[in-house]
């Protein structure tokens, strides 16, 4: 069990962490004049592939895709509040040590490294506790962080894993993806398939552990 005593010495310990880690916040800029660049070569090829851009309603598409684009990858900038936030997340009451906590659907949207598409699907984030717990709240912007990239689903479950195991040193972490990928629906084989990873840290060799976790994850709508 911890207490308030231990809670301050492990921040202390982890200020080094939160320091490297806030390294990682990088603002991205463009100058207005690279803005008019893009959009002039967004436009090019939209009109070369076939949109009309002399209508109402795409005149303005090139400028928004590209505002589009610049949001969906504001992972790169990190998430100053996933690391700042994070000391108000331990919870000494917390009932469930040692077993495992298990949050999800976490819904995201990502972008697949290989076409620049969408891959679209949640995340259901296993662990159990070492001295700290850590909210879905906190979970949630762990998983966007890194989805609003452009990343493959195999380096987004990687990146969700080990951060966790950074932020609150857990004895084991295991993290389940699914999504569909666009570059799969809209062009090759038209298939509609959900890709399925999952990753395991620590305590998950357990094969019972692993079980145990499976049994919680039920797709991505609502839990029952
Ligand atoms: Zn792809």
């Amino acid at each position: 069990m911890l207490d308030s005593r231990n809670v301050i010495a492990l921040h202390d310990e982890r200020d080094g962490l939160h320091a490297r880690a806030q390294q990682e916040v990088r603002p991205r800029t463009v100058s207005p004049e690279d803005w008019l660049r893009f959009e002039g070569n967004v436009a090019e090829i939209l009109a070369a592939f076939g949109m009309d851009l002399d209508t109402l309603g795409t005149a303005e598409t090139p400028k928004r895709f590209l505002k589009a684009l610049y949001d969906a990858t504001s992972g790169y900038e990190g998430d100053p509040r996933l690391l700042t936030a994070f000391p108000t997340e331990s919870d000494p009451s917390a009932a469930s040590f040692p077993g495992q906590i298990v949050e999800g659907p976490i819904s995201f949207a990502a972008l697949c490294e290989h076409h620049a598409l969408p891959f679209i699907g949640c995340a259901h984030i296993g662990y159990i506790a070492g001295d700290e717990i850590i909210g879905i709240s906190k979970l949630t912007r762990l998983v966007r962080v890194f989805a609003r990239r452009f990343t493959v689903q195999e380096r987004l479950g990687e990146q969700i894993a080990d951060t966790l195991v950074e932020l609150i040193t857990p004895r084991g972490v295991a993290v389940h993806l699914e999504a569909s990928h666009l570059c799969t629906l809209i062009r090759g084989v038209e298939e509609q398939t959900r890709t399925a990873t999952t990753f395991w840290r620590g305590a998950f060799s357990d094969p019972d552990l692993r079980r145990e976790f499976l049994q919680h994850v039920q797709g991505c709508g609502p839990r029952s």
